[in-house]
């Protein structure tokens, strides 16, 4: 610990989780890890080159910036923007020849006038909203026919139709398959007329739970950092998280019956107690939801976060422990020994899901590449 509070970025479960989504594909489908949103909150740098040796064939972000900072970091791996860009945003994935996603026939336009402006050629997705209702036409005859608008211009290069399913990480099942039937009709008549362009659905529920979603391309976000699109324990799926987050006890005190600690006045002790201050907080992204609520693990055990969370520091109560000491580590998500927090359990307590709990972890928390599971 030589920061006040550090995310650990296992970069060896990262190649491992990366492994084992692809044994669950076959080897002519790519695997297209999403690492957008900083690689939900545990540094697309990083991420990018851990999984570019783990064999990824492509890296899917949701903006050009997002773009943009991977290719420099790694200069060889195909990219693609899933997300809509303003024309100026795509002169920008031109110059740095980043595959864009095509929702309508104004952008494949666009688009367009800036490749050939540029004198280049740029991979097009065209996206098919086979039943999120965001983007993308959900006709497929007007699919069709931006697709072969893609394919006859000279400077774009129709690289696949595409799809996202809104229910995949749900036990019902049915609205995936309706999703999926539609994607995989389409995609028949686009292969027909145009045999190089690939097909490509598949999040990370998908492709754990539905073989028949894979098409030629899966795009995994979630799982890649070891976190269950499930929201159970990613143990159940071969995954390892990816990400752990600590901090340290910067100071140890005694609270008698009536003391308070923090903003309000929430905690008040109703038994002699001693509480630890961790100097980290809701700026760093720790919700100020789990006062009272959460936990951590110091001297590995689960500690009660007791009072309200502040913007930089939050209390625990340590009980009577006297081995707790200024200097102990202090672990918000990962492992102490056998204890655990999980994101999926921090999620839990917020009513909300693991990959807000990453991705919400705050820039002033530096990310470490660590080495821990190679
Ligand atoms: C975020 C995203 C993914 C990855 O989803 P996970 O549930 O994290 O696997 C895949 N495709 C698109 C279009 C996305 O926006």
């Amino acid at each position: 610990m030589y920061q006040r509070a550090e995310a650990r970025i296992d970069l060896g479960a990262l190649r491992h989780n990366v492994a084992s989504l692809r044994s669950r594909v076959n080897d002519d489908v790519e695997l297209c890890p999403v690492l957008k949103a900083d690689g939900y909150g545990h540094d697309a740098t990083l991420a990018a080159a851990a999984v570019t040796e783990a064999g990824a064939d492509r890296i899917a972000v949701a903006t050009v910036r997002e773009g943009i900072r991977i290719r420099e970091a790694s200069p060889k791996i195909p990219l693609l923007v899933l997300g809509a860009m303003t024309p100026t945003e795509a002169e920008l994935a031109v110059s740095a020849g980043i595959d864009a996603s095509a929702w309508d026939p104004e952008f494949i336009e666009a688009l367009g006038s800036r490749a050939s402006g540029a004198g280049r050629t740029i991979g097009v997705h065209v996206k098919y909203d086979t039943g999120m209702g965001r983007l993308g036409s959900a006709d497929p005859a007007q699919v069709l026919e931006m697709a072969r608008r893609v394919a006859a211009h000279p400077n774009l290069r129709l690289a696949a139709v595409w799809t996202h399913f809104a229910t995949a990480d749900e036990s019902d099942r049915s609205f995936e398959i309706v999703q999926r039937d539609r994607i995989a009709e389409l995609g028949a008549q686009v292969k027909w007329e145009f045999p190089e362009v690939k097909i490509h659905a598949a999040n990370s529920a998908a492709l754990i739970s539905d073989p028949k979603s894979h098409f030629d391309m899966v795009r995994p976000g979630v799982a890649i950092y070891g976190m269950d699109p499930f929201g159970a324990d990613p143990a159940g799926h071969d995954l390892q998280p990816v990400l752990s987050l600590h901090s340290w006890v910067a100071s140890v005190k005694d609270f008698d019956v009536g003391m308070s600690a923090g903003y309000g006045r929430t905690w008040i002790a109703g038994e002699p107690t001693r509480l630890a201050t961790v100097p980290v907080g809701y700026g760093d992204g720790v919700r100020r939801g789990l006062s009272n609520r959460g936990t951590v693990l110091i001297g590995g055990v689960a500690r009660p976060i007791s009072g309200t969370i502040s913007m930089d520091n939050l209390t625990a109560d340590i009980g009577l422990d006297d081995e707790i000491k200024v200097g102990d580590e202090v672990t918000l998500i990962g492992n102490q020994g056998p204890a655990r927090i999980t994101a999926e359990q921090v999620a839990e307590k917020l009513d909300t899901i693991n990959y807000e709990v990453t991705c919400g972890i705050s820039p002033r928390v530096p990310r470490l590449g660590v080495e821990e599971r190679s």
